[in-house]
């Protein structure tokens, strides 16, 4: 049965990310967990829900428009974690509770002006480009510190961190320098950005490598295939 095995697998999950928490002398409930469903239908999801899992992530617009529409879960928070084409903000910007991938200075500047235009400060995340790899959205790390100060100026936003993905190639030591260095990023951009940012969170880590993002200061992790382990 879906909801059985889904509840099983979350369980397994959350168990791990309290273990890595503690590891390292963290509380488990720092670490926020958002469940990405792109790979499972509304049935899935919706079992998440009843599970307990609140937060849900989807990489393409269209896929959270959809599926947070099919869902109707009140207190479900869907979390916008890919990239995101300007002309999709406007609906989007009313689906989600936080953006993860504030990529770009225009897409930032976009969802500033829909969530005025409906009356919201958005949660929004910075996506830092840390692999290096050219083909990769975000912005680079040496333009994070202008990056922050002009988006703290945009009154729509509430800049809460920052968030990345490590490259694909560099196994778990490779992750663990990459997720060490967007918090040590962090840490500098704090010491020179205006006083009401705080940069709290860091949305580092998926399902090949988020006990290394979680010993590193992840705040939130993104965890779709190990959560739907022996279902996809
Ligand atoms: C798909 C995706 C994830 C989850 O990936 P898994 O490896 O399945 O855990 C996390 N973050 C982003 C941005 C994604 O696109």
């Amino acid at each position: 049965m879906i909801a059985a095995r889904i509840a099983d697998n979350l369980a397994r999950i959350r168990d791990r990310i309290a273990a890595s928490a503690i590891r390292c002398g963290r509380e488990p409930d720092e670490v926020t967990l958002v469940a990405v469903t792109k790979y499972v239908g509304i049935e899935e999801a919706r079992a998440l829900v009843e599970a307990g899992c609140y937060d849900l992530g989807e990489s393409r617009p269209q896929e959270l428009w959809n599926k947070a529409q099919a869902l109707g879960h009140p207190t479900a928070r869907w979390h916008m974690i890919g990239h995101l084409q300007r002309n999709k903000v406007r609906r989007t910007v009313g689906c989600i509770s936080k953006l993860h991938s504030g990529d770009s200075w225009r897409l930032l500047r976009a969802v500033n002006g829909e969530a005025a235009a409906v009356g919201l400060r958005l949660p929004v995340l910075l996506e830092v480009n840390i692999s290096g790899d050219k083909s990769k959205y975000g912005f680079q790390p040496d333009e994070m510190s202008d990056v922050v100060d002009r988006a703290s100026q945009l009154e729509n936003l509430d800049v809460r961190g920052l968030m990345a993905m490590s490259a694909l190639e560099g196994g778990g030591a490779g992750a663990r320098k990459e997720f060490r260095g967007l918090r040590d990023l962090r840490d500098r951009l704090l010491e020179s950005c205006p006083a009401e940012v705080t940069l709290d969170e860091l949305s580092m880590g998926m399902s090949r490598d988020f006990e290394v993002g979680i010993e590193e200061g992840a705040t939130i992790v993104r965890l779709g295939s190990a959560l739907f382990d022996g279902m996809i």
